[in-house]
């Protein structure tokens, strides 16, 4: 728990969607600024022109929105340091080289990108590590804009604390002359966001592992710039499914609006997104937005790589979805209840489905809530209340139970099922009884007897209870679908 008020940022690069690693610092971000009543900044990196994607800022924005991290300063809402997009504070990076021009501390770098791969390649032959400060120039012309600006950096050993990774520290040998402003006019990400977070004033920089070997540089240039650096905390890459790889777009890691689109709760995707690497060192797995504004700490995210399984999104889902009353849990089948339907989120129900009453459909989605475990499901799971389904062989011929029996015995053992429905009320109670006293008089199974009244009563693989499918879809449907399966025999 931080006690004064945080002020993080989130800073991505409008360079395409956010999958849940990717967001996954904007989860930490937002709930370290909520649980100290601080700021939570949204700030767009878009300085490398040739990676940008179209749109994607808006994407970001609107995935931030329909997970509820609602940001308190950003590109569109504005806010007390605007502009919040690095591409408008170009001047105030400029103002900033010219303090370090004027202090010696940057120079126009005079050489080609061949001298440069030349000095590279002979560091290698030399079996000796490139180091660019090795070549400084001796007379530096004045910086024109045209040549990139370096930084003259001071190499000296760096300790520092990091929040999540600990105690570190490293030697002289990896401080380099770093790029501060490209040939084309923008700055590097490594001079711009020192800049915007000591002007914008950010308390804690929680980012990914990709940049923690930078941070000594990064420390020297704070020096240089005397600028005091925030708190860190670098959160270790999220793996994908086989635990070795940093999850990525190029493995199939998916939009996080996808998964809204899917059905998953926008509220579950940040719960699992937090548990990937954070635990609060109890067992308990499952946390409402104000539990984990209370309980989430940096201190306690893992140093190790997360790993990302989609089972288990999966699950926590369905945890979810059965606590929900239904009335609520019927509003967001039907793209209402949250701001998802602003993406597309549409109603997840079939088709067929549309027509029908509500009061019908919550029926069925009682029925279902217990397994389903998105929404996206919805369709096969529940087809068969709203139509009728060809009748399919293989459900029967597929079947271990069944196919021991032939066409003849189980049409006998179908009219035997459909003369006990007959009488029955079709109250679930009633259909218990019936289906009980049945089994007793003819000594079938379970397996045997409700397969098979399943299956004829649906055509579908795998349905709810029986006795509750049946009254759901009432005795004329019922007894009308075991009539057509009687003739298919
Ligand atoms: N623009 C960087 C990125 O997209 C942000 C890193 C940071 O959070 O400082 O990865």
């Amino acid at each position: 728990m931080i006690d004064e008020k945080a002020r993080t940022r989130f800073a991505p690069s409008p360079t395409g969607y956010l999958h849940v690693g990717g967001i996954r610092t904007a989860v930490f971000a937002w709930l370290v600024a909520r649980q100290s009543g601080g700021q939570f900044v949204l700030r767009l990196e878009d300085t490398d022109k040739k990676r940008e994607v179209e749109g994607s800022d808006k994407h970001l924005m609107e995935s931030l929105r329909v997970l509820g991290l609602k940001y308190d300063e950003g590109p569109d809402i504005g806010g007390p340091f605007a502009p919040y997009r690095q591409s408008e504070r170009l001047d105030n990076y400029k103002a900033w080289a010219q303090k370090l021009i004027d202090a010696g501390r940057a120079y126009a770098d005079p050489y080609t990108a061949e001298e440069v791969q030349g000095f590279r390649e002979e560091a290698q032959r030399n079996k000796q590590p490139f180091l660019y400060r090795n070549h400084r120039p001796e007379n530096t012309q004045p910086w024109d804009g045209a040549k990139p600006l370096r930084f003259k950096s001071d190499p000296k050993p760096y300790k520092w604390h990091d929040t999540i990774m600990g105690d570190l520290s490293t030697g002289p040998e990896v401080i380099d002359d770093f790029i501060l402003v490209k040939s084309d006019g923008y700055p590097t990400y490594n001079f711009a966001h020192i800049i915007d977070d000591a002007e914008m004033q950010i308390t804690h920089i929680i980012r990914g592992q990709e940049f923690i070997a930078s941070v000594p540089n990064y420390l020297n240039l704070y020096e240089a710039l005397n600028i005091a650096p925030p708190i860190m905390a670098t959160a270790p890459h999220v793996l994908g499914p086989d635990g070795k790889k940093k999850l990525s777009k190029r493995d199939g890691a998916k939009d996080v609006l996808d998964y809204v689109r899917d059905g998953f709760l926008p509220e579950v995707l940040v719960n699992f997104i937090v548990s990937l690497g954070w635990n609060d060192g109890t067992e308990q797995e499952i946390f409402t937005r104000e539990e984990l504004i209370q309980k989430f700490s940096l201190d306690r995210v893992q140093k190790s790589g997360a790993h990302f399984d989609e089972r288990r999104l999966a699950w926590m889902n369905g945890a979810h979805i059965r606590q929900l009353n239904l009335d609520d849990l019927y509003k967001r089948t039907v793209g209402e209840g949250d701001k998802s339907q602003e993406i597309g989120v549409r109603n997840f129900w079939p088709e067929e489905a549309r027509k029908q009453p509500d009061e019908y459909k919550k029926q069925v989605l009682a029925l279902v809530q217990e397994r389903l475990k998105y929404f996206a499901e919805l369709p096969e799971l529940t087809r068969f209340f709203f139509i009728d389904l060809p009748i399919s062989p293989e459900l029967i011929s597929g079947n271990k139970q069944l196919n021991k029996f032939s066409g003849s015995e189980l049409a006998s053992m179908l009219e035997q099922a459909k003369h006990a429905l007959e009488q029955s009320s079709f109250t679930v109670q009633d259909i218990t009884d019936r289906l009980n006293q049945l089994l007793e008089r003819t000594g079938q199974k379970p397996g045997v007897l409700f397969s098979l009244i399943r299956i004829a009563t649906t055509q579908a693989p795998a349905s709810p209870a029986l006795a509750e499918t049946l009254a759901i879809l009432g005795k004329e449907t019922a007894l009308q679908r075991i009539n057509r399966q009687l003739t298919a025999f």
